[in-house]
């Protein structure tokens, strides 16, 4: 399964637990999905846009 970033398209590394299991429980899995799927570039490049977006009122 390979996610790709929806603002450059990049792919996304599943972050799997470095464990190794005899057996695979899917079910056992946890379903934490995010509604959107953005790599880490684009997600602190998001963070930091918000972040300068609230630190600086916009001058209109
Ligand atoms: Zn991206």
């Amino acid at each position: 399964m390979a996610n790709r970033c929806m603002l450059c398209g990049r792919k996304i590394e599943p972050e799997e637990p470095k464990k190794l299991r005899p057996y695979v429980d899917e079910e056992d899995r946890p379903k934490k999905r995010p509604s959107m799927e953005v790599c880490t570039f684009c997600q602190a490049k998001l963070k930091h846009e918000a972040d300068e977006a609230q630190k600086i009122p916009k001058p209109m």
